[in-house]
């Protein structure tokens, strides 16, 4: 079998002399491994293409066994600014790895490839990048492939939880997205669960961020309240949010 596919370069390596192992994101495989033989030499076939987060079209063929071996690629797309600037690769290769372990096979593959697109795009920009962004990716990811939360309303009685922060008078509690649970709860429902459940207080901030992170591309995020306070209790919140709902996949991440 043959075939051509456009994917981003998340990861490669080197094996034998002057070949190399790749991993790629396809929007219509999502993750999945091929080898370059000769890759490491070869100018006239991969000229350019296998460096990390490049966007290739790559020709592909099946081997005899079950593995894909690439037989040459056109560079469509390359990242510039990530070449000489140590902290953005470093956020994408943090981020790259979450899409690995957690994107495998081609269900959502096209809104994850999307979604690190833009990511990429985010990371060229001269917009500020946020110490929290791989927290806010993965939960972004997480939102899109079915794990959603819903940032206005209580996910028990149902009230706003704008109305929780600013129209109730005396209303002390914040609003918490228990880890137990599947979504937020305003400050009259916090109040009744039990003590032992762990749980994350969002305050007006933390809530504006999550609405940011779940409704505006990921290339806007330089634009998010800057307030780090709100922004760390967003980030705590849905790390437990996804460590509990995803469990080992993100729990493996998590531990790096
Ligand atoms: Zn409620």
């Amino acid at each position: 079998m043959e075939f051509n596919d456009c994917s981003i370069v998340l990861r490669l390596g080197g094996f034998r002399e002057s070949d190399l192992w790749v991993h790629l994101l396809s929007p219509s495989r999502g993750v999945f491994s091929a080898f370059a033989f000769g890759g490491s030499k070869s100018r006239r076939r991969f000229s350019g293409c296998l460096d990390l987060f490049n966007e290739v079209r790559f020709h592909i063929k099946s081997g005899r066994g079950s593995y894909l071996a690439l037989q040459e690629g056109v560079l469509l797309k390359g990242p510039s600014r990530l070449r000489h600037d140590w902290r953005r690769l470093g956020v994408a290769a943090n981020c790259a790895l979450f899409v690995e372990s957690f994107c495998k096979g081609p269900e959502g593959a096209e809104k994850t490839h999307a979604l690190f697109a833009d990511l990429l795009n985010c990371l060229e920009t001269d917009a500020p990048i946020s110490a929290f962004l791989p927290m806010f990716f993965r939960a972004r990811l997480a939102f899109e492939q079915g794990y959603a939360l819903d940032p206005d309303f209580c996910s028990f009685c149902g009230a706003s939880l704008a109305d929780s922060h600013a129209h109730r008078p005396g209303q002390k509690n914040p609003t918490v997205l228990p880890v137990n649970a599947q979504g937020l709860l305003c400050g009259g429902c916090a109040g009744k669960i039990r003590a032992d459940v762990r749980r994350f207080p969002l305050g007006r901030g933390g809530l504006a961020i999550l609405r940011a992170l779940i409704r505006t591309p990921v290339s806007a995020w330089g634009r998010m309240p800057e307030d780090e306070n709100s922004q760390k209790e967003c980030a705590m919140a849905t790390e437990a949010f996804l460590q509990y709902n995803i469990g080992s996949a993100a729990g493996k991440f998590l531990r790096n």
